[in-house]
């Protein structure tokens, strides 16, 4: 095997050195807990790191690995998003409110991968609630981005995707109900997909938005993307917007060679959106958008415009609606049955009063209230309504460009990263820049965020692939052809250890 250090190895080089016992789960485990160990206090990934529930995991997984019975995740580490709950382990979600809420249960994407053979490393830090862009709004403090410290790592699953950059984990989950998969995998540098609505389930996934939130995968290329996802998806009757599908094997169709190795694009027409390339991104981003386009022509695939006229009302659409559905989510943590209850009040009124107050960040209230508000008599119809109208005509958008191309390519972000504090004064500007991001959630259809280059600063910057529905393959096969051809993926954060 080569001298590639294993933390910083593929899954599937991970799998080949456990198979042949070049190493055991647990030294594996034991790897990357030293690294957080070692990394953790600069990046601040993590909410909470399990040492003894890892090597348990691991020790577990050498047995099964032993007896033969090792599928393609027995014995590789992960981390998990501090959204999904996890049995015995504290699910935070970036809240004071479940600062104390140790889940009695685990959510069908944590059974599917224990069941699996994972070995869970720990939770990683994100946005209170999944709200926001930039990991900022957590109870736990900010994630700092591996690539320059001072800077935010996206967000919400900005502890993941840092967790990923930094090889704190060779994989993480996630989850996006806006863009909080794909965007800081763009500005961490690695790889996010965020699958069509419906195929990963939620339950045990703490709701943000119900119509959008998705769960998926991020690692360190397309490849170890397709082998998590593949293994977070199926269906789950606890989750009524769950689709009964066969599971399809990712991993599987992106080792088939293609029919022309030289041009192995060839046939697959991407759209350019001509709204994505107005005015509003960064020049640096301009230039390694661009720069990826031509590798994927000179792959063999054809690029067009594509109009989506209706993708730059996508930000007031999604933000009526996401806030809508959290402030209706969220009105479950009362103080009464789970999370954080004030410990002086007067009455009944006053505890719920009391413990919401205390429990949720500012952020989080703020949705609350433009939320209510949005829903309230005399308000549904001129707010809400008109934000699902959007919607709809966003969602003809799509389905009229996909009659015209396979996939559709654009920046994943309109912005690098940006200095820790300098969007928190203006959440609109925050909300702003999720704008190519949200139409996809708000159509239900599947996205991917591929490295694809740097700004002058050294800052990562991504491509965004959107696909139709269940063209999830298709992307990232596209991705995997792009990344065999090119090196951002590996490229590595200088991070002194
Ligand atoms: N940034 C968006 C928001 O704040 C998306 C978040 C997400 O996808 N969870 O709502």
């Amino acid at each position: 095997m080569s001298d590639t250090p294993l933390f910083d190895a593929s899954v599937s080089f991970l799998r080949r050195a456990l198979d042949a016992r070049k190493i055991s789960s647990v030294e594996l485990a034991s790897v990357f807990l030293d690294r957080i160990a070692t990394l953790e206090p600069k990046l601040n990934a993590f909410v909470t790191v399990d040492r003894e529930r890892a090597l348990a995991d691991a020790k577990a997984a050498d047995a099964r690995i032993a007896k033969g019975e090792a599928g393609p995740l027995t014995g590789i580490p992960l981390a998990h998003k501090d959204v999904f709950c996890t049995e015995g382990v504290l699910t935070s979600c970036g809240s004071k409110m479940l600062a104390n809420f140790v889940s009695p249960y685990d959510a069908h994407v944590v059974t599917l991968l224990k069941d699996a053979g994972v070995v869970c490393l720990g939770k990683t830090n994100m946005d209170e609630f999944a709200m926001g862009s930039s990991t900022e709004t957590s109870h736990f403090g900010s994630t700092h981005n591996p690539w320059k410290p001072g800077h935010v790592p996206g967000g919400s699953s900005g502890g993941s995707a840092a967790a990923v950059a930094a090889r704190l984990a060779p994989i993480a989950t996630g989850t996006d109900t806006g863009g909080s998969i794909r965007q800081p995998a763009s500005f961490c540098n690695v790889t996010g997909i965020k699958p069509t609505y419906g195929l990963v389930s939620r339950y045990g996934l703490i709701a943000y938005a119900s119509s959008l939130d998705q769960g998926g995968a991020f690692g360190g290329s397309a490849e170890d993307c397709a082998l998590l996802l593949g293994a977070m998806t199926g269906f789950d009757k606890r989750d009524s917007t769950s689709l009964d599908r066969a599971p399809e094997n990712y991993a599987a169709a992106l080792a088939a060679p293609p029919a022309d190795a030289a041009k192995p694009l060839a046939g697959l027409t991407v759209g350019l959106p001509r709204e994505f390339f107005a005015a509003g991104m960064s020049d640096d981003i301009r230039v390694a958008v661009d720069a990826a386009l031509a590798q994927y022509r000179a792959l063999g695939a054809t690029t067009r415009e594509v109009d989506l006229p209706n993708a730059k009302l996508a930000i007031p659409a999604y933000y009526v609606i996401a806030m809508a559905e959290a402030s209706s989510n969220l009105s479950r943590f009362d103080g009464v049955r789970y999370g954080h209850r004030a410990a002086h009040y007067d009455d009944l009124f006053d505890m719920y009063c009391k413990s919401r107050g205390e429990g949720f960040g500012d952020e989080v209230k703020r949705r609350i209230l433009v939320g209510t508000y949005v829903l309230s008599h005399g308000y549904y119809d001129a707010y809400y309504l008109q934000a699902q109208k959007l919607r709809r005509l966003i969602a003809e958008d799509f389905r009229r460009a996909f009659a015209e191309c396979d996939l559709i390519a654009g920046p994943t972000s309109p912005v690098t990263a940006w200095a820790l504090g300098a969007m928190s004064g203006d959440p609109v500007q925050m909300y702003l820049a999720d704008i190519y991001t949200t139409p996809v959630n708000l159509a239900g259809l599947p996205g991917l965020s591929h490295p694809c280059g740097f700004d002058r600063a050294g800052l990562p910057v991504g491509l965004q692939l959107i696909g139709n529905y269940f063209s999830e393959a298709k992307l990232l096969e596209a991705a995997h052809r792009f990344q065999q051809a090119t090196d951002w993926h590996l490229r590595r954060p200088a991070l002194a250890a």
